[in-house]
């Protein structure tokens, strides 16, 4: 029986021939396109690449390419790497931070061989070789002529593993995720000049450079660096550098966060944590900084639990190292050169209306305004509560018999309430055209996610297109936006894949404030009960509030 399975006429165990189990191992190591593109950038890092280019199509299940002018291999080793466990590296997961190389398992290359239809070519200089492989199986081997360095081409990724392959996400997504390592990457080497191409569109461009800072501007653009600042800190034990970004440039997810430790992207919620209480009350609570930080660290205090994609670390002694790293930050926010205007008051919770009608009191102007006339209702003739009137966007009404007191519906929270049950769950959507179609550039990574969120986009009444990779252009809106909110509007939303309600609220963030004169005020209080007089707006502030008669009674 060939390949070690055995087979009886009652026996239903089999033992795998070899080449299933490298297609099973490389589902640990290769999980998608971006897991491939990582392991090649990484060994062509290893071997001292000063250039590399990455191309790929269709999110990379089509074709990856990875070019290097690194030390190459000879013929021999170019062979040996394919094997399972074939490393010039070593060893075990803990030296993963002592090492100076990426690699370190040898299970790369086989793993992709497994899964791919993959062409090396590879010089060291004196000879140059190509190996074409299929599935794991090595189909032909020939001289080839090339300087220095190293080819690699996957095809057909997954192929002929449709479990893996209908486990990928869309092909858009995939092509996000590697532009995303290969940022990750070309943060942590600025030594080494990167070229990210994705169909056939240069997406990332970083000549080689010394500065960091520059690497940053190159790779996450000028925006980045607009108003930040850099920090620079050392102590024995932990060396911090690299740039925050200006309080004003948050956003309300952490994609615009880049930690490095000792060279690697890491993922460490502890110091993310640490580097947002750095930023204390200078930006709202529920906004996130953007930074890019390099951290070093003896590798003795790194605890790696090793992911393939994400490397999750935990850190001994972590409360000490996230509180230096925290101080750091706050010392560098607090320079003296800081412009006095950026700094935010912090962020108001919900108003409390007390505090609003306490600090009214002074005020000229009347607590209440009574609009008896035009009232479309008597007190006399309507069931209670009692309308009082209109005090900013707060429809006031007398508890009567229900409550002694008087309650205070937050109308504009009211209204938030009813558009988002509307738009999420009501077909009809309004649109408004604009007279001037807007026109928008974006980065790449942006535009990519932005095209994945058009169709909700359009499900709430917008008009947007792609006009080519980068530009978009508006044409209509939903009624309750303001076009000179559009582009924030656009920029916030092009950062992570949302789900509907996500996407939906941070679209209602930027909802026109207006005021509401009573006749309105009362049509909102109808629909309110009309939907069952949900308590909450979609933000979680209380539509309603009650003020006691007794504590009234209490002010001073
Ligand atoms: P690892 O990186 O863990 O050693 P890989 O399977 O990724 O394992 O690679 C196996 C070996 O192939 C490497 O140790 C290295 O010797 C060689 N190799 C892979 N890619 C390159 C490259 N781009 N240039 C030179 N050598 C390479
Ligand atoms: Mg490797």
């Amino acid at each position: 029986m060939s390949n070690g399975v055995i087979m009886s006429f009652m026996s239903i165990i089999r033992i795998l021939s070899d080449h299933v189990i490298n297609q099973i191992a490389a589902g640990e190591v290769i999980e998608n396109p971006a897991s491939v593109v990582k392991e090649l950038v990484e060994n062509a890092i290893d071997a001292g690449a000063e250039a590399i280019i990455i191309e790929e199509r269709g999110g990379g299940l089509q074709f990856i390419r990875v070019i290097d002018d690194g030390v190459g291999m000879s013929p021999d080793d170019a062979l040996l790497s394919l094997e399972r466990h074939a490393t010039s590296k070593i060893k075990k997961a803990e030296d993963l931070f002592t090492l100076k190389t990426m690699g370190f398992r040898g299970e790369a290359l086989a793993s992709i061989a497994a899964v791919s239809h993959l062409h090396l070519t590879t010089s060291n200089g004196q000879l140059g070789t190509e190996i074409f492989c299929e599935e794991g199986r090595i189909l032909k081997t020939l001289p080839a002529a090339r300087k220095r360095g190293t080819t690699f081409e996957v095809r057909s990724l997954f192929a002929h593993v449709p479990a893996r392959k209908s486990f990928q996400k869309s092909s858009s997504l995939c092509a996000l995720a590697i532009l995303k390592i290969v940022t990750q990457l070309s943060l942590a080497y600025p030594s080494i000049h990167f070229e990210l191409i994705q169909e056939d569109k240069t997406t990332l461009s970083a000549e080689q450079t010394t500065s960091l800072e520059k690497r940053i501007g190159q790779v996450l653009g000028d925006k980045f660096l607009k108003d930040s600042f850099s920090l620079s800190f050392a102590d024995t034990d932990l060396k911090v550098t690299g740039i925050l970004g200006s309080p004003l440039q948050t956003k309300l997810n952490r994609t615009g966060q880049y930690l490095f430790i000792n060279q690697r992207a890491v993922s460490c919620p502890a110091m993310s944590f640490a580097i947002k209480d750095g930023y204390g009350m200078r930006i709202e609570k529920e906004r996130h900084p953007l930074f890019c930080l390099y951290l070093e660290l003896t590798p003795e205090l790194i605890d790696v639990n090793v992911h393939p994609q994400k490397l999750q670390v935990r850190l001994r002694e972590e409360k000490t190292l996230c509180d230096k790293v925290k101080k750091a930050v706050g010392h560098t926010l607090s320079r003296e050169n800081f412009p006095q205007d950026l700094i935010k008051p912090p962020f108001k919770e919900a108003h409390s209306f007390l505090n609003e009608f306490q600090s009214f009191k002074e005020a000229e102007e009347p607590l209440f305004i009574f609009k008896d006339e035009g009232l479309p209702l008597k007190k006399s003739e309507v069931p209670l509560p009692i309308v009082i009137g209109i005090f900013r966007h707060f429809l006031l009404l007398e508890g009567g018999e229900s409550f002694d007191g008087i309650l205070i519906v937050d109308l504009y929270a009211a209204e938030m309430r009813i558009l988002y049950d509307h738009l999420r769950y009501e077909e009809n959507k309004e649109s408004q055209s604009l007279l001037i179609p807007e026109l928008f550039t974006f980065s790449h990574e942006e535009s990519m996610q932005l095209v994945e969120n058009i169709p909700q986009l359009e499900s709430i009444g917008f008009g947007i297109r792609a006009l080519s990779a980068k530009n978009f252009v508006v044409d209509a809106l939903p009624p309750f936006l303001e076009p000179s909110s559009l582009r924030d509007l656009l920029e916030e939303i092009s950062t992570i894949k949302e789900k509907q309600g996500e996407l939906l609220k941070r679209v209602l963030q930027f909802r026109r404030k207006r005021s509401y004169d009573l006749q309105e005020a009362l049509a909102i209080e109808e629909k309110l009960k009309r939907n069952s007089s949900p308590s909450f707006c979609p933000f979680g502030k209380p539509i309603t509030r009650y003020l006691k008669t007794d504590d009234i009674e209490k002010f001073k």
